[in-house]
């Protein structure tokens, strides 16, 4: 993500709290009375930031999302539309299940089948609640369908920013980080449960559907409607998955390093931001040579002329509003190794998705003949020690503080600070094995520590500790 830097607001707190709490939901220990081995999955997957994100004893391996929109009509706000989706979910059960959850909110499902046969359900504010019959044994697969659908506004995440399912007047801009997919599809929504994902998305016609990966053929339109289809096989984390709509300018083409690039750009937006994808094609082969070889099936921008007010990198598809400068395509697309490939194991550790992005736009700076990644070390490291930007734990940030402006540049500078102490060639090392051992998955700050360590051979716990554990101004390293 890109550009929202805001500071906390302490006002936000009890706020804060109270979402944190939820909805409380009773949960079924395995080992109740009439329960003696199947029990309820948990309502989250355990990440302290945001306890209902995601859910115990699934894994989701594929969704095929069915969606059917349409945008608000040309009206006074608010803003809204109507989507109506069918969900088909293939997961395992991780443990024994007699309940499990999906994460689901603001939509209504009207419908749940596994294995075919209609099942019981009920939701609360942020989950759906299955009860399948049979039950379900550990490690035995299920496909669950959820027909759900209503109304989509334009909803907000625990900051106030927008995200989701955000509808616009010529159709969505579809920007989930962290939690937000749960506004539009029924998920599994944290990075430890990456799928694929396929899509087929029914719009007015005219409009054009724009999801991850690759067109899965030419769109067909039948009665004003235009369907679009969508085929995104590699491992995704959900709240990276889109399928923004709009009255977009397709340009699609093979970029230097052989990836196929698919941009949609709204109409009215065509002049600089284009400029600057047009250098998408070179920094792919910059990035390859510093990360190893894009990860990817795809790539490719969407450009809104609506705003969520920042850039994410959305996977093989990076999303931005209205504007598009050149960092910041660098910074979206250095992301694809760097939050997408290897993703965050919590939400504490996201300083390892923002510092590396950051820190790659240092270094396309660089490479483009301007400030090196020195000066911008040394800019940034010129910031007196009094001033408040020095105040937050880089790797634990709390849920409020996961796009706060040290999070990026303190975080980029961790990572030089890293290369002066360990030199190049291991830097550059633990960043290819970093992309290789991880790629797919998620890994940690203490993964990234470990691997430091491990390829430098030095004891960096005094480095590591001053750089992100310790909220002053870094003095001595
Ligand atoms: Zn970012």
């Amino acid at each position: 993500m890109s550009g929202r830097r805001r500071l906390v607001l302490l006002a936000a707190g009890a706020t804060a709290l109270a979402l944190l709490t939820g909805p409380a939901l009773a949960v079924a220990e395995p080992g109740d009375p009439g329960s003696p081995r199947y029990g309820q999955g948990a309502d989250g997957v355990g990440d302290p930031y945001f306890p209902l994100a995601g859910n115990g004893g699934i894994d989701v391996l594929h969704y095929d999302l069915d969606l059917d929109y349409t945008p608000a009509p040309p009206a006074p706000a608010p803003v809204e539309g109507r989507l109506d989706g069918v969900a088909t979910i293939d997961l395992v059960a991780t443990q024994d299940l007699d309940r499990f959850n999906l994460d689901l909110r603001g939509l209504t499902a009207s419908r749940v089948t596994v294995g075919g046969k209609p099942m019981a359900f009920e939701q609360t504010e942020n989950e759906l609640v299955i009860s399948p019959r049979p039950k379900i044994k550990a490690g035995a697969p299920r496909r669950v369908v959820v027909t759900y659908g209503g109304t989509t506004t334009r909803p907000t995440d625990i900051e106030g920013a927008l995200y989701g399912w955000v509808t616009t007047r010529d159709g969505a801009m579809v920007v989930s980080e962290p939690d937000g997919s749960a506004t539009w599809f029924p998920v599994n929504d944290h990075p430890t449960d990456k799928s694929s994902y396929s899509f087929e998305i029914t719009v007015p016609e005219g409009l054009v559907a724009v999801a991850n990966g690759l067109p899965a053929g030419q769109p067909t339109t039948v009665d004003g409607t235009t369907t679009w289809y969508w085929d995104a096989p590699d491992p995704m984390a959900a709240y990276l998955a889109t399928a923004s709509v709009g009255d977009y300018v397709v340009n699609e083409y093979v970029a230097a390093n052989g990836t196929p690039i698919f941009d949609a750009v709204d109409p009215t937006r065509l002049g600089s931001p284009s400029a600057n994808l047009a250098l998408t094609s070179d920094m792919l082969v910059f990035f390859e040579g510093l990360y190893g070889p894009y990860p990817f099936i795809s790539y490719g921008a969407i450009v809104d002329d609506d705003s969520v007010g920042y850039a994410l990198e959305t996977q093989t598809r990076s999303f931005f509003s209205r504007t598009a400068s050149q960092g910041t395509v660098a910074h979206e697309l250095a992301h694809q190794w760097m939050g997408d490939h290897v993703s965050p194991h919590r939400w504490a550790d996201i300083w390892l998705n923002e510092g590396w992005a950051t820190y790659s736009t240092w270094m396309w700076t660089e490479h483009r003949g301007g400030d090196t990644a020195q000066a911008a070390f040394d800019d940034y490291l010129s910031i007196p020690a009094d001033d408040d930007e020095w105040d937050v734990v880089v790797a634990d940030p709390g849920p409020l503080g996961l796009f706060l402006n040290p999070i990026y540049d303190r975080g980029a500078a961790t990572l030089h600070a890293l290369r002066l102490e360990i030199g190049d060639a291991a830097f550059f090392e633990v960043a290819q094995t970093w992309v290789e051992r991880f790629g797919g998955g998620t890994a940690s700050t203490a993964d990234f520590i470990a691997l430091a360590q491990e390829v430098s051979g030095e004891d960096l716990e005094a480095f590591f500790d001053v750089w992100l554990f310790t909220p002053e101004k870094p003095v001595a390293w």
